[in-house]
């Protein structure tokens, strides 16, 4: 255990962030930051779980007060410092945008469920008292992604040590430095708090081969993985249990029902957050044929610009790359130098110059167009028209691709928003709301960075990092 009082730690962060008002002023590497070690970084898969084992067995021997209060001091330090992570990631990473990522950090550290999520049942009956607990798995080892890195780390961490489990993570080799920075700052909230020095680890070089050990090593009991469609597949395949956060692709649409001038605000509001990097953020919208000029014109008063269908198709060349895959096959992937930058920057690569005041490029396509199929994570949105609600649900539902991730629909007809809800199947579905509102940003419920579709476990949180185990007491116990 530490010696560190939380005074100190509150100074030394403040000496940090005093020192670091600007990113280019930053001296960081995957394992320190401005000349101090990060906590917790191994070079080697093994000793990462065997001390990500001796952190579960810290926490397994604690209370669960003692547990919340390291959680509580996890948030106050990532509130303190979400400037420095928001600052860090994007330049770490080249994509996003500083203010929305220092919210999102917040957004974490405000509506992130505890130890109170975790709650036991007791069944009653002639035959005594049963008791339903929720417990820890042990070791994590959890898989992240480069498009919302620390915000992952820590969400997946105040879950995880909620449910009483250690943790080791293997992020994103393209944002490794804000994610050890954030594993950095757990272990640091750890220690203030009485915990133990090094609670959550991560790798100072994370590659496939140490994701392979994490996978197949006997003490990591659950997987916790974030990303594309390709990791996803890979967790699913170790023979453990595993929980399965993939990609989306989300569909917007807008009906003549709707609140066009919300709808136009809502949609540019939702699409262009930390520049449409979040798995739930619109990607392509439907528009009814009658409402479409309406809607497109309240997005430009929104900070949209229009392009031509030929600017479209010249943007679609560069913002996507023909590669080979494995089976030898072409496929269009999405340019690495163009997920989550600025529209601006986008634009002047067709050579089209606009001011920063732009936020997102919009376009009208057909179904078929690469925008509407491909999951871009830019700020470009391509706008599809529809003659009726039966063909914008059949063309929703098919951009979707079966990922049943997120969708969204601006509408006040009950039977339109209730007929797209079911058809399309997905974990989050907004009405009448920016994307956000879906992970608790400006609606009701908790938040989380692992949207567990594929494996079902929707909007995590501690209780879906628990196993559940069952006592019984036959005959006694009963006071009725
Ligand atoms: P990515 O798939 O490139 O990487 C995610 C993580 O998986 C990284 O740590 C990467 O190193 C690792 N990885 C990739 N292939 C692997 C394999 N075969 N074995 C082991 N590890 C592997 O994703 P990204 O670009 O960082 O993130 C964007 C993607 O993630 C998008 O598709 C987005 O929709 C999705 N995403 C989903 C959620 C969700 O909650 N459902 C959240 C964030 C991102």
């Amino acid at each position: 255990m530490a010696n560190i009082t939380e005074a100190e730690i509150r100074k030394i962060v403040e000496g940090i962030i005093k020192g670091t008002a600007n990113a280019s002023a930053q001296k960081y590497s995957s394992t320190e930051y401005n000349g101090r070690k990060l906590i917790g970084v191994y070079s080697d898969m093994n000793e990462a779980i065997d001390a990500a084992e001796r952190g579960y067995r810290a926490v397994r021997a604690m209370t669960v007060e003692q547990r919340e209060k390291i959680i509580t001091e996890i948030r106050k330090l990532t509130v303190a410092e979400a400037p420095i992570m928001a600052e860090m990631g994007v330049a770490e990473t080249g994509m996003g945008r500083v203010d929305h990522k220092r919210l999102k950090h917040i957004l974490v550290a405000d509506k992130t469920p505890g130890t109170e999520d975790i709650v036991s049942e007791a069944k009653t009956g002639d035959n005594g008292l049963t008791l339903t607990e929720m417990a820890p798995f042990g070791v994590v080892g959890s898989i992240t992604p480069s498009t919302n890195p620390s915000e992952t780390v820590i969400c997946n961490s105040i879950g995880m040590i909620a449910a009483g489990n250690g943790v080791v993570f293997n992020p994103h080799p393209n944002a490794i430095c804000v994610s050890n920075y954030a594993v950095d700052l757990v272990n640091r909230a750890s220690a203030a708090a009485g915990g133990p020095d090094i609670l959550v680890c991560s790798m100072d070089k994370p590659t496939m081969e140490s994701a392979a050990i994490m996978q197949s090593h006997p003490k990591i009991r659950l997987l916790v993985c974030t990303g594309g469609p390709g990791v996803v597949k890979a967790v699913l395949s170790s023979g453990k249990k595993a929980i399965g956060a993939g990609a989306g692709n989300p569909p917007v649409i807008v009906d003549d029902t709707a609140d066009i001038r919300k709808a136009g605000k809502d949609i540019i509001d939702g699409c262009t957050f930390d520049n449409n990097l979040p798995c739930i953020a619109e990607k392509e919208v439907f528009a009814f044929s009658n409402i479409a000029d309406q809607l497109i014109s309240e997005m430009q008063k929104n900070g949209a610009y229009l392009i031509t269908k030929e600017q479209a198709d010249k943007l679609s060349k560069v913002v996507l790359v023909e590669k080979t895959n494995k089976a030898g096959k072409t496929v269009k992937t999405v340019s690495r130098d163009c997920v989550g930058r600025d529209a601006d920057v986008l634009l002047a690569k067709i050579g089209v110059s606009v001011d920063k005041s732009v936020r997102c490029i919009i376009c009208e396509t057909d179904f078929m167009h690469d925008f509407v199929q491909h999951e871009l994570m830019m700020p470009i949105l391509p706008i599809v028209r529809v003659n009726n609600i039966e063909e914008a649900i059949d063309l929703a539902v098919k951009a979707e691709h079966g990922n049943r991730h997120t969708a969204h629909m601006h509408s006040k007809n009950i039977d339109h928003l209730s007929a797209f809800a079911k058809a399309v199947e997905t974990t989050i579905f907004v009405k009448n709301a920016p994307s956000y509102a879906g992970i608790g940003f400006g609606g009701e419920g908790h938040t989380t960075f692992t949207i567990a579709g594929p494996t079902g476990e929707g909007i995590t949180s501690a209780r879906s990092f628990t196993r559940k185990r069952r006592c019984v007491m036959a005959d006694n116990f009963r006071i009725i």
